[in-house]
């Protein structure tokens, strides 16, 4: 019964051209330091009661303009983004950063579409827009619930190669284009006025870490991270902050974990079933939608693997 008052209240609302989850004054936003605010996603697979609206996303405001980092999971959610962002600052939306190519964390870009916002992601972000927008766009009916077009794929216009300075006034944001590790187009954000890193899905806490690139690739920015100098980070699932660099731990023990036993199995002659049936089951008590993408990841983890030299 539960699940039909949810459907006639989503019926009722939809009447008045809001989604179930997103609207705006419903968008629940946390400033975690000075000028910085993130919604926090829940730990859900994307389903038509969701929407997709799975990530955490948010906000940088400066004395000059506001950069948007991530739009969210649906049109409607990127649309709740906006209309609080311009309740909450005078200034206006200058920036749009995409942290990666996946549904979660872009397709409320087409609600920021407008003369003086500049798209801003890695420098491979766009074709791999353009590789996944036709299946993507075909899954989102049944599996989100709405209709997307081509035009929500907003590709950057302001490419990062390796790194970027962004003048909100007041602040700087330093933008990093990582190498191949969550997928091949990992951009994170480093807010210098206040030592706040946006990692994006670089960094999973909770929600079971995704590889959706390289396995080998995600340790070794995993290392890299540790350097950065920083005050507390926000993953792209997860809290809305945390300690750092304390919070990579768990995701790194995870990966890890991950690398050392595919390397045995590969070495025992196992085949990629036996690994995916066998490998990590005890981490299984740590994270949240383990039986969901434990066993993707074994695979494309083996995948890379296996053409490791010995
Ligand atoms: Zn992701």
């Amino acid at each position: 019964m539960a699940g039909l008052g949810a459907c006639t209240l989503g019926i009722g609302l939809a009447l008045l051209g809001l989604s179930p989850s997103t609207q705006a004054e419903s968008l629940s936003l946390q400033e975690i330091a000075p000028g910085v605010q993130v919604h926090q996603g829940a730990h859900q697979l994307p389903d038509t009661h969701n929407r997709g609206e799975i990530a955490n996303i948010g906000f940088i405001a400066g004395e000059r303009c506001v950069a948007v980092i991530d739009s969210g999971g649906s049109p409607e959610q990127g649309l709740a983004l906006k209309r609080r962002i311009e309740a909450s600052t005078r200034v206006p939306i200058c920036y749009v950063i995409n942290t990666h190519v996946h549904p979660d964390h872009i397709y409320g870009n087409l609600a920021f579409k407008s003369a003086g916002v500049r798209f801003v992601g890695h420098h491979k972000l766009g074709q791999a827009m353009a590789m996944r927008a036709p299946y993507y766009t075909e899954r989102a009916p049944s599996q989100l619930g709405f209709q997307l077009s081509l035009e929500h794929f907003v590709p950057p216009d302001l490419p990062v190669t390796e790194t970027l300075d962004l003048d909100l006034g007041g602040r700087t944001l330093h933008l990093t284009a990582h190498p191949t590790a969550h997928t091949d187009n990992d951009l994170s954000i480093l807010d210098r006025k206040t030592g706040t890193l946006w990692l994006g899905d670089l960094l999973f806490m909770g929600h079971v870490p995704v590889v959706d690139g390289s396995l080998n690739g995600w340790l070794a920015e995993i290392r890299k991270l540790r350097a950065v100098e920083a005050q507390r980070v926000v993953p792209g699932h997860g809290p809305v902050v945390a300690a750092w660099p304390l919070a990579l731990t768990g995701e790194e023990n995870y990966l890890k974990m991950l690398q050392a036993e595919i390397r045995v199995a590969i070495k025992e002659g196992k085949t990629i079933d036996q690994a995916m049936n066998e490998l990590g089951r005890s981490a299984k008590p740590d994270w949240q939608l383990f039986d969901e993408f434990h066993k993707r990841n074994i695979a494309t983890g083996f995948a890379e693997l296996e053409w490791e030299d010995d």
